[in-house]
């Protein structure tokens, strides 16, 4: 597989805790080709890696098929990534398989690919401002609300990623300083409440603590099937239980958006994830606790938004990774072209 470094088709991975999807996508956002196939978690990551790098060489074949040469593979994995290295931190808690694996070099050298890898949330976020809403703006946030709860931010046009890749963890912001536990080892974070997982908890506890006629009919008895859209559709119908665990989640969120607010004073924040597909249901009392926590001013000019990208918004996250980390890569060289001829 070689790599043409500037034309072609990108490979695109989304690595996610149940699931590898794939795909060859044009630079201008479309998807040519897409796969799929189970995360097989096995000893050291050696299973998930196998079957990522069956999904690249699939990949690749389809882009050989359509005679389009490649310019390169994006990843977006559930963790924090270290900028200098491409190595994977410890705290990925959907694949632990991958903590430590240094994930860019590993590809790099199985592909002969230029590779980018990176936080999967950091991806959607440049995703919004390549292909979505977030197109042309300098200062942009990304909430994800899924399984945990992911941030990204870009500031005056570049993604910020810190010394170690941590930033712009918003679900790890304290938002309650003697609240629940979470499995960073902190108190109190935004994830603890807003999580599908912490949605789901906060509703068995309540329950155990007081049950309810309504919500032994909605599961036909079966705690196991309480899931956030069952959450959802039970709050919409007025149950308080429900009513609860959302006012709590949209409350956690609300404070999570203001502190980005006021740290960054970004022009648009852009919730995603599975949890948002709730809707209005949970995006209006977010936007109303944000403008309460918030400074009237700075929260006054950004637009809270939720993502409208598609079911494929990972695989586009990885796209526009590989993209930004290539416009990055030719800046660098530009400003070092121009200072050798100094
Ligand atoms: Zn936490």
């Amino acid at each position: 597989m070689n790599g043409d470094p500037d034309r072609g088709v990108i490979l695109a991975v989304d690595v996610g805790g149940t699931g590898l999807a794939g795909g060859v996508v044009d630079p201008d956002g479309t998807i040519l080709s897409a796969h799929t196939v189970a995360t097989e978690r096995r000893g050291r990551g050696e299973g998930v890696l196998r079957n990522l790098l069956e999904l690249v060489t699939g990949l690749a074949d389809d882009a050989r098929m359509f005679r389009l040469p490649v310019r390169g593979l994006g990843v977006g994995v559930p963790g924090a990534v270290e900028e200098d290295t491409g190595r994977i931190g410890t705290d990925i808690q959907n694949i632990p398989e991958l903590a430590n694996v240094p994930l860019r070099s590993v590809l790099q050298e199985a592909t002969g690919l230029r590779v980018a890898v990176d936080n999967d949330v950091n991806a959607l976020c440049l995703a919004e401002w390549r292909f979505g809403q977030a197109q042309g703006l300098r200062h942009v946030a990304m909430v994800a609300v899924g399984t945990g709860v992911g941030g990204g931010l870009i500031l005056n046009g570049s993604l910020v990623r810190g010394a170690s890749g941590y930033a712009g963890e918003i679900g790890h912001i304290t938002v309650d300083m003697d609240g629940r536990p979470c499995f960073c080892g902190s108190r109190g974070c935004v994830k603890a409440y807003a999580s599908g997982p912490d949605l789901v908890a906060q509703v068995r506890e309540l329950l155990e603590a007081a049950p309810s006629p309504v919500w032994a009919e909605l599961t036909a008895g079966d705690p196991g099937r309480i899931d956030p859209p069952l959450l959802f559709r039970a709050a919409d119908r007025g149950d308080a239980v429900a009513e609860a665990v959302v006012a709590k989640a949209a409350q956690a969120l609300g404070a999570g958006v203001a502190a980005l607010v006021n740290l960054c004073n970004p022009e648009m924040i852009i919730l995603g994830g599975g949890v948002m597909e709730a809707g209005e249901i949970l995006m209006e009392p977010v936007r109303r606790w944000a403008k309460f926590y918030a400074f009237e001013r700075a929260v006054g000019g950004t637009r809270i938004v939720r993502s409208g990208l598609s079911k494929q918004s990972g695989i586009l996250g990885a796209t526009a990774l590989f993209l930004y980390d290539e416009h990055r890569r030719h800046e660098r060289l530009g400003t070092r072209h121009a200072r050798d001829a100094m």
